[in-house]
């Protein structure tokens, strides 16, 4: 079964063509710059990451996402280089769509409902859910007979109990604004949580686990027995932990403060929270590596001081949710840029928790791999995880799992 899983920006569309038989990838790409009437560009891979790989580079401009997919078609099903003869050897498309709204907990099938869904839940992800709805309007014309399904990145926080998703704001204006906490990088959290359970030969619905998704954006998930039961994102994913150039949680009564002082809107406070904060507003840089540089070689103090509210940060997160699980966790799953590859943040963060079960073996920690590993000691109550997250993949497995159930139903 193949199945191509398509993430719709708004001027970018990346894609991948997925073998079901063993996950392998048979091609992907990225379309950038897309409504440029000047120019854009197409870099498109046949065998990704394998001895096999093909990279083909193409520039010319992409009026809309149909142009820009109707190249896409071009190249899979191309004479020579093509993956595929025709589009119907695609079994079912999966489209990343950010927010599926107040009422939405699972990914669905596309359909008018489902359509209607993505589009009132415009004005709660204004930037990514209508180039999203554009991408699966695209492909229903140009993927006849194909089926689409919208996996929703707010499914996994859609799991939550009423007390973890219920700000304690007035309850009438929560449900006129459709105010909750939604949570965000799900599918990477639900990908993390399955890949997690079967590391730890354990069944999901006994597994206990706390996702660290560490990277430009960052959030953590809570998972008890397979279930999503608490996560650092809210109603955007500017709540939570401090990140690369958004703020995470602050005091709220900031907000206003800076408006009167400063005399600016609240769209203006929120580009300063979303795009001038984080590290970028402590240290001038976005990247850790950047700010490990200035910390460690230059003894940067603004460095240094941003490496520790970043670890610090990270480290009240884990905690909270260690004890919402009552100190039952099977594992903590580091992910991501910085969870995947920095190994200081890491140790950093589980620094001194032998206490509570969490031994860090260092040397296992410092090895760098690309593999899913245990960097724990043997003795560990509480296992430590690296498993690089597949969003694409874990896109592609919940399309196929929600196209076997509307065909038994
Ligand atoms: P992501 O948003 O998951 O792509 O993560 C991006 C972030 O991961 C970057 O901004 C870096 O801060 C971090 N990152 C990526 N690679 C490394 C690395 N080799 N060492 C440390 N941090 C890294």
């Amino acid at each position: 079964m193949k199945i191509l899983v398509l993430n719709a920006g708004s001027s970018s569309c990346k894609y991948k063509l997925f073998n079901m038989d063993d996950h392998s990838v048979l091609c992907q790409g990225l379309v950038e710059r897309i409504g440029d009437p000047t120019t854009g560009c197409l870099t498109h891979k046949i065998a990704p990451d394998t001895a096999k790989e093909e990279k083909i580079s193409l520039e010319e401009p992409f009026k809309d996402h149909a142009v820009a997919l109707n190249k896409v078609i071009e190249l899979l099903t191309d004479a020579k280089k093509g993956v595929i003869k025709d589009t119907k050897e695609i079994s079912v498309i999966g489209h990343r769509v950010l927010h599926g709204g107040y009422y939405q907990t699972q990914p669905a099938l596309v359909d008018e409902a489902c359509k209607k869904t993505i589009r009132d839940a415009f004005p709660l992800g204004p930037l990514h859910n209508p180039p999203n709805y554009t991408g699966i309007e695209v492909a229903e014309k140009l993927f006849p007979g194909v089926p689409n399904v919208a996996v929703f990145d707010t499914a996994f926080g859609m799991q939550m109990p009423e007390e973890a998703y219920t700000y304690a704001l007035p309850k009438d204006l929560c449900k006129e604004l459709q105010i909750r906490r939604y949570g965000f990088h799900g599918t990477s959290h639900t990908y993390l949580t399955h890949r997690g359970a079967a590391f730890m030969h354990k069944p999901l619905e006994e597994f206990n686990c706390i996702t660290l998704h560490l990277g430009n954006g960052s959030s953590l998930g809570c998972v008890k027995n397979g279930k999503c039961i608490d996560t650092s994102m809210g109603l955007t994913p500017l709540e939570g932990v401090v990140m690369g150039t958004r703020c995470g949680s602050i005091d709220p009564a900031i907000v206003p403060y800076i408006m009167d002082q400063k005399g600016l809107s609240a769209k203006e406070v929120d580009t300063i929270m979303n795009k001038k904060s984080g590290l970028l507003g402590l240290c001038g840089q976005t990247d850790l590596r950047d700010m490990h540089r200035l910390a460690d070689q230059e003894n940067n103090a603004d460095a240094i001081l941003a490496r520790k509210i970043l670890i610090r940060s990270f480290k009240k997160q884990l905690g909270s949710f260690f004890f919402l699980l009552e100190g039952h966790v099977d594992c903590l799953i580091f992910s991501a840029g910085i969870g995947e590859n920095d190994a200081k943040v890491r140790a950093g963060v589980v620094a001194g928790l032998e206490s509570v079960g969490i031994c860090l073996d260092k040397a296992k920690n410092e090895t760098r791999s690309g593999d899913e590993r245990d960097i724990s000691t043997a003795d560990s109550r509480v296992k430590v995880l690296v498993i690089p997250t597949n969003e694409e993949l874990q896109i592609a497995l919940t399309a196929q799992d929600v196209l076997a159930k509307s065909k038994k139903a």
